[in-house]
């Protein structure tokens, strides 16, 4: 499955690990502006422009949403960065960010 990165557009890079029950790890990493998605065992990490965001199977429905929120925040502030560094263009993109 490929990915796009939630904040630039970029195809991501994805590595995957696998154990006996399955898919154990995976890692996207965006080699334009450096967005990272890292799920492991239940726990996900996004990290990019300085902002990072975990937390793992144990959340409630209510702090998911309040983190989404938060995660396109700041998705939006680290895209106008970008934007102002030429290291993307104008075109949104409506993918989750976490
Ligand atoms: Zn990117």
């Amino acid at each position: 499955m490929k990915m796009c990165c939630p904040v630039c557009g970029r195809l991501l890079n994805t590595e995957r690990w696998f154990e006996e029950c399955g898919c154990v790890e995976t890692y996207s990493k965006c080699l334009k502006c450096g967005y990272c998605h890292h799920w492991s065992y239940g726990t996900t990490w996004v990290g990019f422009g300085g902002f990072d965001f975990e937390y793992s199977y144990t959340i409630t429905e209510e702090e998911y949403f309040k983190m989404v929120k938060q995660a396109n925040k700041a998705r939006w502030k680290y895209r106008k960065w970008l934007l102002r560094k030429g290291i993307v263009k104008g075109k949104k993109h409506a993918l989750n960010v976490l």
